[in-house]
């Protein structure tokens, strides 16, 4: 009997051998024995081996199939060191509401051409990627958001796309071709609404439902303001009974529109107690021994790529450059260089370096993470 490797699967030479599986979002470290025979059942042929717990096990997490699959894999090459292994995607500025805490300063219309994405996917393909975030502005404004729409099979990666869930509909969502969407709602409907606008709780919800309702995984994005402390129990109840896989809590940083006297942020010790809310795995994880975004890159509307958007003034180039060139730019943050000298460093992998910077020190600690590791030292 032959197996194939499934068309969700795809090996990835990361720091160490790997498979991703991109619709489980699972990624499976393997020896290289086990990665040897799963490249060989990515060839036509397939394979088969006398291993059958390891292959009892792939076929039951949906690496393997018995069906053979025609499908193009993309060439395996070592992944550079650290590995870029998510991409955020700013595809275009534009953006359907004003949001009082959007790090897009003011109204801009940049966009990524499709010829551009294509490019940037190939290469962050050939760099062994895992997860592409498509977000903006609202991704769905792009002028040529069905052609970009088109492309994205062609790339062995976990699509996920951010959105303020205003333009979602049951047609739409006919032909989106991502495993999961990434709907904003910042806190019950008084909450959000003042943050986002009139009807947007409502819409945002109905987004959700509607894409769920369609098949695909919903995560949900919070920031902590001072409207909605109260409501953090109860958006645990909801987003949970809805079904949502992953909620993931954050206090906005002080940049673009947001102004301090909005008299929408928090402080540390506010902030702090309330990033104990959330669930799931989070969009990009670190390694042992670094900070924040170890393996994460943006790419801006414009094409200057930096470590993360709230970086995008202190850039790594441009996608012009070509991805890999501006990814060795980012310098990794390794936690032992920090200030920061508690119990939880490699808990908290000393918070948000954006947030401490703003904080005063790029160095220095995350006081909202402190604030909530004091909770949990309470607690334990
Ligand atoms: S600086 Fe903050 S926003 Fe940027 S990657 Fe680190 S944790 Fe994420
Ligand atoms: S930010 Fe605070 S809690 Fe996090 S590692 Fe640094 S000192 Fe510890």
């Amino acid at each position: 009997m032959s197996y194939f490797l499934s068309p969700d699967a795809c090996l990835k030479w990361l720091e160490t051998p790997s498979v991703y599986h991109a619709r489980t979002d699972e990624l499976y470290e393997l020896d290289e024995a086990s990665f040897d025979f799963l490249r060989r059942c990515s060839s036509e042929e397939g394979c088969s081996d006398s291993d059958g717990e390891f292959i009892d096990y792939c076929l039951h997490e949906g690496i393997l199939s018995s069906d053979p699959i025609n499908i193009i894999r993309p060439a395996l090459s070592k992944a550079p060191q650290p590995s870029l292994r998510y991409l955020e995607l700013q595809i275009t500025d534009r953006c359907n509401l004003r949001c009082k805490h959007c790090y897009i300063g003011k109204d801009q219309v940049h966009e990524l051409s499709v010829g551009q994405v294509r490019d940037i996917l190939r290469e962050f393909e050939q760099m062994q990627g895992l997860r592409v975030l498509i977000t903006g502005g609202e991704p769905l404004l792009h002028s040529n958001f069905l052609s970009l729409n088109n492309l994205l099979p062609e790339f062995s990666l976990r699509k996920v796309l951010f959105s303020n869930g205003l333009l979602i509909s049951r047609q739409l969502l006919k032909t989106l071709n991502v495993q999961e969407i990434q709907i904003s709602i910042d806190g019950l409907e008084k909450a959000h609404d003042i943050l986002r606008g009139t009807n947007s709780f409502v819409k945002a919800m109905r987004a959700v439902h509607l894409c769920l309702e369609a098949g695909f995984e919903v995560s949900v994005s919070t920031m902590v303001h001072t409207a909605n402390l109260n409501d953090f129990e109860e958006m645990d109840r909801l987003f949970r009974e809805t079904g949502v896989r992953d909620w993931t809590v954050d206090v906005p940083c002080v940049s673009g529109r947001l102004t301090t006297n909005t008299g929408l942020s928090v402080s540390p010790e506010i902030g702090g107690r309330y990033l104990k809310y959330g669930f799931g795995q989070g969009l990009h994880g670190s390694s042992q021994g670094y900070g924040c975004g170890l393996h994460l890159m943006s790419v801006m509307a414009d094409g200057r790529a930096s470590k993360c958007t709230f970086y995008s003034d202190n850039n790594a180039g441009s996608v012009e450059d070509g991805l890999e060139n501006c990814w060795k730019r980012i310098a990794p943050v390794r936690l032992r260089d920090l200030e920061c000298d508690c119990e939880y460093l490699e808990a908290c992998r000393g918070g948000c370096r954006f947030r401490a910077e703003t904080l005063g020190n790029p160095l220095g600690r995350d006081l909202y993470r402190c604030f909530l590791y004091d909770i949990i030292k309470t607690t334990e």
